[in-house]
């Protein structure tokens, strides 16, 4: 079972709708009484029209279906509204459950399957993905009652009504059907190289958004606004294509769905019979009524369909997320003695690639410092990610206080370690809470001894509403910096016995670099430290320094044996030295 709103994993739109599948049949049912009752309301004229061509008119009888003509208008009405209120309902609670279900699957998946998916696909999928469905099952459900109904009912008034005029205007059927399916293919080819092309224009104008700082250095930007302009020609070229392409089936097929060559056929023919005397003007009232309305009775199928191919894409999208299995729970969890660390024999890779880390085992003491170093691409990254359980290892195990950590629940593993990676990460709400994000039950004063140690506090007093500033997004007039010593101090307040800390972010910013440092110092006190290093100036001290090279482990040491030992560690040391004397930037390191 995927989660508590399906019993089975949704595999397409239809699996989707299941949590609201009584609604959907419930809208489809009152489209289609509904549409029966409009049909059913016209078959009255013929009977009225009977009645008065008698050669005597009982006022009664025509009286009679009037009302019934009116009552079933009010039914037909009535039922019609009923059904988009239903398919309405629906939809809306449908949003509701697929955004439940989303996030809170999102919240079981490793997170290491979060940040390759990235926040933007996610933002896309719980906000636009699930939005596209409501437009399905709000607007579309309806049409399908009505697409049923109104064909079949039709035909069988017009065969009971005269069975040789029946079979005429049921000849035209097939036509337009082959109209509408010629339509419908191109469309799904077009629609496809439409989409393509699209997304063509929007990675060029994020390229020319993003680099435009660094394009403007060189020129004035109108080289990669050629690029811009070349897509938005291909994009142009699709749709010219499209229009080209469904030009003719489109006409002929929209040419179906007007009432006027189908009046046209049984006119002719509905007057041959009359004059032949084998088909009354009643009987021929059925068929004027009926006939024009018969084709367009299609037109919701192409709508429907144009919907269903709009959102089939999404749809499809949200079932890979939902299927992407949780990170696997302990049926017995366990709770570690003590924040001691040790990898055995840990293999990784990502996904069906090879792997990206090879049998490494690693021993840190509680409240050890221990340094990760090498060239990029080693794998100093991956191996801290790997703590708090981003991805499970492929082989080995990790284990804090002698427990393997995925013996702990979620919970405990997340009360042992804090990780501070590229997490400037704030939400839209105010500096006090955010760092309160640490420890939901926090004092105020908490908070600020917090914010103290994390050399935050100053400039928090300094800003508009000091504590209840807005942070997040729009929080712009905090500084990278400020950003960091606010998660540093949430950190701080979490107060968890291990911290992974990837240097690169925490030192992203220059100008704060000494607080930053101070900070981090406050943070780390008396912690079990996992430090991804990316400048060998600040780990020194480490107790121990552990080299990685493509995903190997190439010594472990304090600096001063791995500078003795002359190796990988001691080559990184003399590039580095040479790269402060150069005064090159620090990102030179990683590539050696
Ligand atoms: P380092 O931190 O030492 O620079 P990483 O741990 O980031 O190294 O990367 C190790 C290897 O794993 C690299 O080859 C990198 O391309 C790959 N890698 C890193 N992150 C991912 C990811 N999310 N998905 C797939 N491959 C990744």
């Amino acid at each position: 079972m995927t989660n508590a709103y399906f019993t089975q994993p949704p595999t397409g739109i239809w699996t989707l709708m299941a949590p609201v599948r009584g609604r959907v049949i419930a809208a489809i049912a009152f489209s289609a009484l509904s549409a029966f009752c409009s049909i059913v309301s016209l078959l009255t004229l013929p009977f009225i029209t009977s009645e008065l061509l008698s050669e005597a008119p009982a006022p009664g009888v025509i009286w009679r279906w009037v009302a019934v003509a009116i009552g079933l208008v009010i039914v037909a009405f009535t039922s019609r509204s009923v059904a988009y209120r239903v398919s309405h309902f629906g939809a809306y609670d449908l949003e509701v459950v697929l955004r439940t279900a989303l996030t809170e699957h999102l919240a079981k998946v490793p997170l290491g399957y979060v940040v390759n998916t990235g926040s933007g696909a996610i933002k896309k999928l719980v906000q636009d993905d699930v939005k596209s469905l409501h437009a399905v099952v709000a607007d579309s459900t309806p049409l399908i009652g009505q697409a049923c109904t109104i064909p079949i009912v039709s035909l069988a008034a017009m065969l009971i009504a005269d069975w040789r005029l029946g079979l005429v205007t049921f000849a035209i059927l097939p036509v337009g059907l082959i109209f509408i399916r010629l339509a419908l293919q191109d469309n799904q080819e077009q629609r496809n190289a439409y989409d393509r092309a699209n997304e063509d224009i929007n990675k060029v104008i994020i390229e020319f958004v993003q680099g435009m700082q660094v394009v403007r250095t060189f020129d004035d930007g109108s080289s990669s606004f050629a690029r811009f302009q070349t897509s938005l020609n291909a994009f142009t070229q699709t749709l010219h294509d499209w229009n080209r392409k469904t030009q003719i089936s489109a006409r002929l097929g929209s040419l179906l769905f007007e009432p006027l060559p189908t009046l046209v056929v049984v006119s002719v023919v509905g007057a041959q019979l009359l004059s032949q005397g084998s088909l009354t003007i009643p009987r021929l009232l059925v068929f004027l009524l009926l006939a024009p309305r018969l084709c367009g009775a299609f037109k919701p199928i192409l709508t429907f369909a144009y919907m269903i191919n709009q959102s089939n894409a999404g749809a499809l999208r949200i079932c890979s997320v939902l299927a992407e299995p949780a990170l696997p729970q302990p049926t017995q969890p366990q709770q570690p003695s003590d924040s001691s660390l040790s990898f055995r024999n840990v293999t990784f890779a990502y996904g069906d690639g090879d792997p990206v880390l090879k049998n490494i085992s690693l021993q840190l003491p509680a409240g050890s410092v221990t340094a990760l170093v090498g060239p990029s691409g080693a794998g100093k990254t991956t191996l801290a990610r790997l703590l708090p359980r981003f991805w499970d290892v492929n082989a080995g195990t990790i284990e804090i206080g002698g427990v393997d950590i995925r013996q702990m629940t979620s919970e405990t593993l997340m009360s042992w370690v804090s990780f501070v990676f590229q997490d400037t990460f704030l939400l839209q709400d105010t500096v006090f809470n955010n760092i309160r994000l640490g420890r939901p039950n926090a004092t105020r004063t908490q908070v600020e001894a917090a914010a103290q140690a994390a050399q935050a506090h100053q400039f928090i007093l300094d800003l508009p509403q000091g504590y209840d500033t807005l942070a997040g997004e729009r929080g712009g007039q905090l500084s990278g910096g400020q950003r960091q010593r606010i998660t540093i101090a949430r950190a701080i307040l979490q107060d968890n016995p291990i911290i992974v800390l990837d240097e690169a972010t925490a030192f992203a910013d220059p100008e704060n670099e000494a607080l930053i440092q101070a900070a981090i110092a406050a943070l780390t006190q008396d912690k079990t430290l996992i430090v991804v290093a990316h400048r060998l100036m600040t780990i020194t001290e480490a107790d121990q320094i552990v080299v990685l090279d493509q995903g190997r482990l190439v010594e472990v040491g304090k600096h001063e044996q791995l500078i003795a030992a002359d190796g990988t560690y001691a080559r990184l040391w003399s590039q580095h030295e040479s790269a402060q004397d150069w005064g090159l930037g620090t990102k030179q390191l990683e590539q050696v």
